[in-house]
């Protein structure tokens, strides 16, 4: 079932009982750094709402100077890791082929990470599952710009950008729709022969190539959608400024992708909408006042504090982000109707 159907308190219900069976049965046992910190609050059994979260101290970026102790390692020897089924099919697999069998079929795939994207500063690693995830979420970001499978996308992020180019190609690939990722501002030629009904990139980088389209006298005649990643959602003064450059008539939508720093995809708005789409089934959104560290009202403009949910690999919980924004999550979106999490991010200062 597609997880956009579903209602705000649906969402809300699902996303309680995801992450008390996460932190219970993966994140207790695998993680170095967050098993003793489970511990010391109790967590370690489930949590009855998704309020208890608070009872875990924040992460603080400075205090995660051990990359390892963040990744979830499955501990050797015993096979005790994941839920009741996955416990047994490695035990299994362990009595009638050997723990070499099991740890190469089963407790690789699912925990050795093998691709690490960089996010604000975090180097986070990916399993292979986490990959299909992550295609999945570029897919939905797809979707929510309103992008259709005959769409031609040219991406010019560059993939030193990180977590937003990944995520993009992985979700082209997913969505089926047609892409060319050339990673930087396309000459004049170039662009003629490519003529995107989609342009991807930074704002900076939309702003070059549209200005090479101009300059060459030839506007991009199909672009209907343009996307913004790699940097905090525009002003709407600069996504005016960017469809005024692109000079096409009727439908041209400018829509951004952004999360804070050291989250594991980037959040997505809905074309024509004016907050990010977050992933609850992927993750947990709060906002907390700067100052005390506590969580504020529903609405209410704070610190953005991010918790993953379902990842493998590098995995941080009740991260300080250091970003501020709102977040509404009883209420589908007006623009959409999409019951998901939605955050609207703020420049103001502390709390403002
Ligand atoms: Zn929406």
């Amino acid at each position: 079932m597609s997880s956009d159907q579903r209602r705000p308190g649906e969402i809300l219900a699902d996303q309680r009982r995801a992450l008390a069976r996460y932190l219970s049965c993966e994140v207790a046992p695998l993680s170095r750094h967050y098993g003793p910190v489970l511990e010391r609050t109790g967590l370690r059994g489930g949590l009855a709402s998704l309020d208890e979260l608070a009872r875990i101290p924040l992460t603080e970026p400075a205090e995660l100077t051990d990359q390892d102790a963040v990744v979830l390692r499955p501990r050797d020897g015993n096979g005790a890791v994941g839920s009741l089924e996955l416990r047994g099919r490695i035990l299994w697999a362990r009595l009638t082929r050997g723990p070499a069998h099991a740890d190469r079929e089963i407790i690789e795939p699912l925990y050795k990470p093998v691709q690490w994207i960089e996010h604000g500063g975090y180097l986070l690693g990916y399993t292979a599952e986490d990959l299909e995830r992550l295609a999945d979420l570029g897919r939905r970001w797809l979707q929510l710009a309103g992008l259709r499978r005959a769409d031609r996308l040219l991406n010019v992020l560059a993939p030193a950008a990180g977590l937003p180019h990944w995520q993009l190609v992985l979700g082209c690939r997913r969505a089926g729709v047609a892409a060319t990722h050339l990673g930087a501002p396309p000459d004049e030629a170039a662009l003629a022969r490519l003529s995107p009904t989609v342009l991807a990139g930074t704002p900076g980088d939309v702003e070059r190539t549209l200005e090479v389209a101009a300059r060459s006298g030839r506007r991009l005649a199909h672009l209907r959608t343009v996307l913004v990643a790699g940097a905090p959602p525009p002003a709407d003064a600069d996504r005016a400024h960017l469809a005024g450059l692109a000079g096409v008539d009727g439908d041209l939508a400018v829509v951004a992708a952004w999360a804070p720093p050291g989250a594991r995809a980037v959040w997505a708005e809905c074309r024509t909408g004016d907050a990010l789409h977050t992933w609850p089934d992927s993750e947990v959104v709060e906002v907390v006042d700067p100052g005390s560290g506590r969580p504020v009202a529903e609405g209410q403009p704070g610190e953005l504090v991010w918790t993953a949910l379902g990842w493998r690999g590098t995995v941080l919980l009740r991260l300080r982000t250091g970003e501020r924004g709102a977040l509404v999550r009883s209420v589908p979106c007006a623009t959409c109707g999409r019951g998901t999490p939605r955050v609207r991010r703020s420049t103001g200062v502390a709390g403002a």
